[in-house]
């Protein structure tokens, strides 16, 4: 099944789609991923996309649309996850022309959901791998070596905008921007809540029931 996976950020999406990837072959597109490369080489895009992802603050519709439109267009044709796209209604909206055009459908919107007080705690401890992306977490998801990824060896590294003077403004715009995505996929039918606390295979179990 094609689905959306979204919540407040340090909900767990990249760990659980790392794992829907990973055991049901699903294709994983995480605009996140897509506008932190795009800073690394230093593109165009990246340079206008960088300013906003430093401050926590989301990065403009427009610019991120097409990039996820580019990126999705060109994707293999397996069930997908959207990993931190949409992130505002008019970029849902976007997503179903984009949908239509390539003649695929959503399945359903997962939203993850997590007690408020635990998010902050979760992102100031994540690191992420600079060479392959993959995520930890120095308290629940410890890579085996300190500071070096499990996978491939790379060195992990905090993401700036993980810094706890940016969570704050990260948490906002996700409230004031993302969180009504839920009310927008009730309305039309999509909406499916999983919840994301417990161990990381307990979450990723209730995922799977639903996404298949
Ligand atoms: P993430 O890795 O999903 O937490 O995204 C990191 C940052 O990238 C966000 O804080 C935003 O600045 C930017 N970003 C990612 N996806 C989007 C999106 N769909 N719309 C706007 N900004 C985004």
């Amino acid at each position: 099944m094609n689905i959306v996976l979204f919540g407040p950020p340090g909900v767990g999406k990249g760990t659980q789609s790392a794992l829907l990837v990973e055991k049901l072959g699903m294709v994983h597109i995480s605009t996140g991923d897509l506008l932190r490369e795009a800073v690394k080489r230093q593109s165009p895009l990246g340079l206008q996309a960088k300013s906003y992802m430093d401050k926590g603050e989301l990065v403009p519709d427009t610019i991120v649309i097409g990039l996820f439109e580019e990126v999705f267009s060109k994707s293999d044709k397996k069930d997908f996850i959207l990993d931190g796209f949409p992130r505002t209604v008019s970029q849902a909206k976007a997503l179903e022309g984009i949908l239509e055009r390539m003649r695929r459908n959503l399945g359903k919107a997962v939203f993850l959901e997590v007690d408020y007080g635990q998010l902050v705690y979760r992102l100031t401890g994540r690191r992420i791998c600079r060479n392959c992306n993959s995520v930890y977490n120095i308290t629940f998801k410890p890579s085996r070596k300190d500071g070096i990824c499990d996978q491939c060896g790379g060195v992990l590294y905090q993401r700036k905008d993980d810094e706890e003077s940016v969570i704050n403004t990260r948490l906002k715009a996700y409230e004031e921007e993302t969180s009504p995505l839920k009310a927008y996929y009730q309305a039309i039918g999509k909406l499916t809540i999983v919840k994301g606390e417990g161990e990381i295979y307990e979450i990723f179990d209730r995922l799977k029931e639903v996404v298949h």
